[in-house]
């Protein structure tokens, strides 16, 4: 019985390392978030993507994440994200999957380019597990947006709503809605099936 169960788990493992490869998640996220050896992540991630993996430090600085249109893409982000966790039993990787894929569905609905990669959508849910940046509600819009922690929410107002002089008047991510009914209802929707 214990056998089967340690194949089980170890299906569910791979299922779950092939599912983040896919989404272009970096060798590291794979290590940290599953118990498969190095040797076999590796030869893994050849056959799934095709090539090796790609080699580096991941991002560990929080900076990324507070510049203006990563931000708006890393808070569409983070409010699927909280959405599923509130609605859906998942594990905590798994959560980040499902709110990644979701977060792709809406920025090519939008017809945007995904800015915000896989690696960094885990590391954002990581930093703010260990409260190194939160969410705080847009005065404006009443929105909710990546921020650090200690941001003074009476006076906080998001990028959507005093974007940067440079931005001009470009289509940029104006037609995101953070936290808007029709978001939860596509994640509900999502969730369902
Ligand atoms: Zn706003």
């Amino acid at each position: 019985m214990a056998r089967i169960k340690s194949i089980l788990t170890e299906a569910k493992q791979i299922e779950r390392a092939v599912a983040l490869i896919q989404l272009g998640a970096r060798l590291q996220v794979l290590e940290s978030e599953t118990d498969l050896s190095y040797e076999r992540l590796l030869r893994l991630y050849k056959e799934v993507a095709g090539k090796s993996p790609s080699k580096g430090q991941l991002p560990f600085s929080t900076d990324w994440f507070m510049t203006w249109q990563p931000n708006i893409h890393a808070s569409l982000f983070l409010n699927i994200h909280e959405y599923l966790n509130k609605v859906a039993v998942l594990d905590e990787i798994d959560t980040v999957i499902k709110a990644y894929r979701l977060y792709l569905e809406q920025t090519q609905s939008q017809g945007l380019e995904p800015m915000l990669s896989v690696t960094r959508a885990w590391r954002l849910v990581k930093f703010v597990d260990n409260g190194m940046l939160t969410m705080t509600k847009c005065r404006k819009c009443g929105g909710h947006f990546v921020t650090h922690p200690h941001e003074i929410a009476k006076h906080y107002v998001c990028g959507l709503c005093n974007p940067p002089a440079r931005a001009g008047k470009g289509r940029a991510s104006g037609t995101l809605q953070l936290g808007a009914p029709r978001d939860e209802a596509e994640a509900a929707q999502s969730v369902a099936h």
